[in-house]
């Protein structure tokens, strides 16, 4: 039976059988060192003369059975570095479940010597290097954390559609062309939105999900065409409410889950969009007292947020149906449209120049900042039909427009809606923070490059003329 490498310190004396990859190989003379690597850590394991021969083939990142002896090692071979520094164990038998090509990265080291193209292209390898084995295991052990956390507060977890219709949450839209309907198309979820709160209307009353999302924009260090998020909304609440929830889960998470980490201030500082962005010129402010402390966690709540933004290039930016004076299409969401305008209310626009009062309407929204990353962002929800209208046809969006973009949700405010509101915060991001990492390829098993490639399945590629005729597409160069 199989012995795991992590307890073999306690079976000293024993016989026992362990499988793994051959991590590093070393020869001295007539004998060969070798360390085994399974997931749970590492062990040198030595062959004698009698073994010399079927050691002397092993390579590294071979796939091997070992049984063999576990023996104490000597005081003054004691190696304090690896947890098994204490044992080694000495080969009885060796068989070889797989040989391996040459590596072609190194797997022992952290990896960030090695060029990301060689990392991605190769990540089922990369992977292996104890680096990502500890980021992927932890991601799975926050995760563990976050689903008891929500559950135990009574949040239900809904999955939702990934082939779904566009939602504006301000960027472009991966689309999916459909078979049955030629000429339309899905498309997939910048975040499940409309879907929750949907499921508010449904009287969930609470609900979260580990959601992936996509959105067709440019790659960056903290940001992937498809990120995950942990998405909540609740009915019944006001602000407060949802940032208790926030603040509650983040400060439970890092105290159970990463005690080595120190929240500089609880409860969470806020401060509003308009002092941020003049104080810190950015809406999402680093507030560590001490940048060089990796253990530094500062988190900040950014609060009321314009709720209309002007746009610096109209002609470039005026939404699909956006109609009217040029004072209009000056204008567009600061963030969603769902949000609540403070006061539940928006002002008459019966001239252009009132068009300056959209500057002063703020809209129920918060931000989380950790160490000058966005990682969370909400809003208590704008569940009044006629007022959602009005936030659009302020902006000159014809009515016809509204009623087919977002027909669906007015239509399900008409038969009883609570009211509600919601966040969700980006896990990638947080995950990348909280690992130390620099971005967040760190933190995703297989991430695509920062021009959005998946360079280990070759993607994005082409497809069949088949594939293409069925769907009812032509490419057009
Ligand atoms: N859907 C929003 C986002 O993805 C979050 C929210 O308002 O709940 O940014």
């Amino acid at each position: 039976m199989r012995t795991l490498i992590r307890d073999l310190v306690n079976k000293v004396g024993e016989q026992v059988e362990i499988s793994g990859w051959v991590h590093v190989r070393r020869d001295h003379g007539k004998l060969i060192f070798i360390e085994l690597r399974d997931r749970s850590g590492v062990v040198q394991v030595v062959f004698l003369k009698d073994l010399y021969e079927q050691a002397d083939k092993l390579r590294p990142e071979w796939v091997v059975k070992i049984t063999g002896q576990v023996n104490a090692r000597p005081a003054n071979m004691v190696n304090p570095n690896i947890s098994t520094g204490t044992i080694e164990i000495l080969a009885k038998e060796v068989s070889v479940y797989s040989e391996a090509k040459t590596p072609p990265i190194a797997v022992d080291t952290d990896g960030s010597e090695i060029g990301e193209e060689a990392r991605m292209k190769y990540r089922y390898v990369d992977l292996r290097r104890a680096r990502m084995q500890r980021n992927l295991r932890l991601r799975s052990k926050t995760l563990g954390f976050i689903d008891e956390y929500m559950k135990g507060q009574d949040f239900v977890e809904v999955e939702t559609p990934i082939l779904s219709k566009s939602t504006p949450e301000g960027a472009r839209d991966y689309l999916v062309p459909s078979r049955l309907y030629p000429g339309k198309f899905y498309a997939l979820p910048q975040s499940p939105q409309q879907y929750k709160q949907l499921l508010m209307v449904a009287g969930l009353e609470r609900y979260f999900q580990v959601a992936r999302c996509f959105r067709d924009e440019d790659t960056r260090g903290d940001r992937q065409p498809e990120f995950t998020q942990i998405d909540l909304e609740m009915s019944f609440v006001n602000r407060e409410d949802v940032l208790a929830v926030l603040e509650g889960l983040m400060i439970e998470l890092v105290t159970r889950e990463f005690p080595e980490k120190k929240i500089q201030q609880a409860p969470f500082p806020r401060i509003s969009y308009k002092e941020a962005m003049e104080k810190y010129g950015n809406d999402k402010p680093d507030f560590r007292k001490d940048k060089n402390d990796p253990n530094e966690l500062a988190f900040v709540w950014v609060i009321d947020f314009p709720f209309y933004e002007e746009v610096k290039d109209p002609s470039a930016t005026a939404a699909a149906g956006q109609a009217g004076s040029g004072q209009r299409k000056k204008w567009d969401f600061g963030h969603n449209p769902f949000s609540m305008p403070y006061g539940e209310k928006l002002p008459d626009m019966t001239n252009d120049n009132d068009y300056d009062k959209l500057k002063d309407v703020m809209a129920m929204q918060y931000d989380l900042a950790l160490n000058g990353f966005e990682i969370a962002g909400g809003s208590i929800r704008n569940h009044l039909p006629d007022l959602l209208k009005k936030a659009f046809t302020l902006l000159g969006y014809e009515e016809k427009v509204v009623i087919d973009k977002f027909g669906h949700m007015m239509d399900a405010f008409s038969y009883g809606v609570p009211p509600h509101g919601g966040a969700a915060i980006g896990f990638d991001r947080l995950m990348m923070i909280l690992l130390n990492e620099p971005n967040i390829r760190e933190v995703i098993a297989f991430s695509k490059t920062g021009d959005g490639r998946d360079l280990m399945m070759d993607a994005p590629s082409d497809v069949d003329d088949k594939q293409m005729k069925e769907l009812h597409l032509k490419i057009t160069k």
